[in-house]
């Protein structure tokens, strides 16, 4: 089925998003404070708009991708102009409890909300292989599965409104602690005299394996497509990092929840983000934990 799409917000994840579904046979008209992200968009066939409302006026379907939960609610309030009814559509990653409040937003204006946060990236967005995790009723659900299936090859339904955002933060909570272990491994095993290779041969294929090893591995060499091989550049910035795990910290304390570790990840991304290793990959803390060891 063909809808009519506003799409707000044509950032580096937003544009590719929004030209998959083009791809895909929708109605797109997508609009971006940013000029040349418009300009960007407009060159993959999105329909650009003057403002917010402009793009989402007679939408049957308005999909957000912005920076945080501030940049979320401002739009939400002021998205008035959507048809009666219409599906709105959270990709950002937000607080779970901006979710919420998003979703009651659209709910009193008359409009139906979901929260689907993504993962996959960059790359991800333009491949349209992102994996969604969807928080909505069922019938909201049925709705928007086909249209994010256009942009992406897993579509999960993780519960009511707000369970998308928990299982991001959660997942991106595990991505943050697994990538300083296993930075922490490659230093020790330097210190031992172990070759980054010799560790990666044995713990990608035994009970050390994941993710940041075998697909985001922190040494150049073993992975040749991750960003250590490329000065770092990112891939997943250490500043949306630092961000995630500060929405899991927030989720953490907001329940009384210890994660002990989750906190420490926070802490040594936050610093790290701000530092040296702005506008570089995540993976590049690995560079500070062995200073830190010298
Ligand atoms: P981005 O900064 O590239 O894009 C955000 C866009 O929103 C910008 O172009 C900005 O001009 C625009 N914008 C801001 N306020 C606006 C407004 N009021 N109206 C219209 N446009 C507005 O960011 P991104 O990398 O595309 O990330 C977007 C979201 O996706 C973030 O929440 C991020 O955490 C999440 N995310 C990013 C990645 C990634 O790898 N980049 C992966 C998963 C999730």
């Amino acid at each position: 089925m063909t809808a009519t799409i506003g799409f707000v917000g044509l950032g580096n994840m937003g544009g590719p998003m929004a030209a998959n579904l083009v791809k895909a046979g929708h109605r797109v008209t997508g609009y971006d404070l940013s000029a040349p992200a418009r300009d960007r968009a407009a060159g993959q066939g999105v329909a650009t708009a003057a403002s917010a409302a402009e793009a989402v006026t007679g939408a049957d379907l308005v999909i957000t991708m912005l920076p945080t939960g501030r940049h979320v609610l401002e739009a939400y309030e002021e998205l008035t102009a959507a048809a009666a009814g219409a599906l709105f559509v959270d990709c950002s990653t937000i607080a779970v409890g901006d979710a919420r409040v998003a979703g009651d937003l659209a709910r009193v204006a008359g409009h139906r909300a979901v929260d689907a946060p993504v993962s996959g990236g960059v790359a991800g967005a333009e491949a349209a292989s992102l994996t969604f995790m969807v928080g909505a009723d069922e019938a909201d659900f049925t709705a928007v599965e086909p249209v994010l299936s256009a942009m992406g090859r897993r579509v999960v339904h993780c519960g009511p409104s707000g369970a998308g955002q928990a299982a991001k933060i959660c997942n991106n909570m595990i991505l943050g602690i697994s990538m300083i272990a296993v930075s922490e491994a490659f230093v020790l095993g330097e210190s031992l005299g172990l070759s980054h290779q010799a560790l990666f041969d044995v713990a990608a294929t035994a009970s050390g394996q994941c993710w940041a090893l075998t697909s985001n591995c922190p040494v150049p060499g073993p992975v040749p497509t991750s960003p250590a091989n490329r000065d770092y550049r990112p891939g997943f910035a250490a500043a949306l990092m630092a961000k995630d795990l500060g929405l899991a910290v927030d989720a953490a304390t907001a329940t009384a929840v210890p994660a002990e570790l989750g906190r420490k990840a926070a802490e040594l991304y936050a610093s790290f983000a701000q530092g040296t290793g702005a506008g570089l990959d995540f993976s590049a803390i690995i560079t500070t934990l062995g200073e830190q060891s010298a």
